[in-house]
């Protein structure tokens, strides 16, 4: 099955958001075995949507559509829908009632202009919104399938997980092979060095494949096959899994949706281990991405976030004349950090990180980018020296990834190095 995706949206065009939803939906249709052939962003303008419609429909077999399907002058969704079908728009009683219903209990107004949310192209059919008020569409029209959901991202994939892959699939049959992926994540290798080392695996890929993909902060590997059944998927992907884990499996940290303060989590919580957290360049991330996960109280003491060498060294310890001779972004003031820390809350393992995140702040021999992290645990402490230039907003990141990968590594017994 070929299929076109559309997304509705002056703002897209605009650049004010990005099309989140284009991703997820050729991700979980590529899953299921739809090939996309092409996607489109296109305003809020019913002519102009209109010809985007004509095009995908006259060379694909789906076309599925995302946004402007609301109450107001500029969801043109549905108006569209029912100008390449050449079909009018009625009225749907039941999903008037629905509407009118939620509303009531919203306590808002029903007004006019809500009434059109109720309405189909002739022949077509509403998909229901469990998590908001627009219900999809559904059209088939010469042979093609008309899809439209909600452009809201939980509302369309909540809809395409319901409504929407199960009729897909339903109407694939027999006729295609699905793909069925795994991901490994890897956050303390380049892209370049993890495929300098799996060259040869790399070269030699048929089937199952595999390809690397970087992201910030890490480095994924994305394994796939076509098979019948997920039965019949795994032990190819095992397989092909166990090759690289031989390689690199000590940079894995984990696999598919697995986040990295997930992963932490995991390992702390098997080792029976605590661990408390001192933070300077971050600034709270690292506390705030390990409380994240549910459960987190079960391992997580505490942090501080000690900002000003003052509170570095009142709160935790850091001896006066280290901060002065080697200054707040060092490799003793980092170690230090990790230590008081972990002593003061009287955790198993400590993490400390101490850098200049700019775009201020740098000299020739602390430039911006440059940062301390250093773990700490009974056996001793560990730092090391990185430097990753970029926005704030990226920094901190990429040092709250490292920062939870070293625990994690120590936590394993996996060399730290430093
Ligand atoms: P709409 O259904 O077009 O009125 O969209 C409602 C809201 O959903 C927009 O304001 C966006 O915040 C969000 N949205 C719409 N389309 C997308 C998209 N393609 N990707 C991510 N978010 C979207
Ligand atoms: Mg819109």
């Amino acid at each position: 099955m070929k299929a076109e995706l559309v997304s509705v949206g002056t703002e897209l065009l605009l650049g004010e958001i990005v099309d989140t939803n284009a991703a997820f939906m050729s991700q979980r249709l590529a899953e299921i075995g739809v090939d996309v052939h092409f996607r489109h962003t296109v305003g809020d303008n019913l002519g102009r949507i209109v010809s985007v419609l004509e095009l995908a429909l006259s060379r694909s077999d789906a076309v599925l559509i995302c946004g402007g399907l609301g109450p107001t002058q500029d969801d043109l969704t549905r108006e569209s829908v029912a100008e390449v079908t050449e079909r009018p728009l009625t009225l749907v009683a039941e999903a008037e009632e629905r509407l009118r219903e939620l509303f009531a209990r919203r306590g808002y107004a029903f007004t006019r202009n809500n009434l059109k949310q109720a309405t189909v192209p002739e022949g077509g059919r509403l998909l229901e919104n469990t998590c908001g008020t627009a219900p999809g569409l559904l059209v088939e029209h010469r042979g093609k399938l008309l899809i439209a959901v909600p452009g809201p991202p939980p509302e369309m994939r909540e809809m395409m997980e319901r409504e929407v892959l199960p009729r897909l699939r339903e109407r694939l049959g027999e006729h295609v092979t699905p793909v069925f992926s795994r991901v490994l994540r890897m956050a303390d290798i380049g892209e370049s060095s993890l495929v300098a080392q799996i060259d040869d695996i790399i070269r030699a890929q048929t089937d199952p494949t595999v390809a690397p993909y970087a992201k910030p902060g890490e480095v994924t590997l994305r394994l796939a096959t076509k098979a019948a059944s997920e039965e019949e998927a795994a032990p190819k992907l095992d397989g092909l899994e166990r090759r690289l884990r031989q390689r690199v499996g000590d940079h894995i940290y984990g696999v598919d949706e697995e986040t990295m303060e997930v992963a932490v989590g995991r390992a702390l919580r098997e080792a029976g281990a605590t661990i408390a957290v001192a933070e300077s360049c971050t600034g709270g991330l690292i506390c705030s991405r390990i409380t994240d996960v549910a459960g987190s109280s079960d391992y997580f003491l505490g942090g501080v976030v000690a900002y000003a060498n003052d509170t570095k060294e009142c709160v935790l310890g850091v001896p006066h004349e280290t901060l002065v001779e080697h200054g707040a972004v060092s490799e003793p003031t980092a170690l230090a950090m990790a230590r008081g820390v972990r002593e003061r809350l009287g955790a198993d393992y400590a993490v400390a990180t101490t850098g200049i995140a700019g775009p201020g702040g740098g000299t020739d021999e602390k430039p911006v980018g440059l940062v301390y992290l250093a773990v700490a645990d009974a056996d001793g402490a560990v730092c090391l020296e990185q430097n990753w230039p970029g926005t704030r907003e990226q920094f901190k990141w990429r040092v709250s990834q490292y920062a939870l990968n070293l625990v994690r590594k120590r936590v394993l017994g996996i060399e730290v190095g430093g």
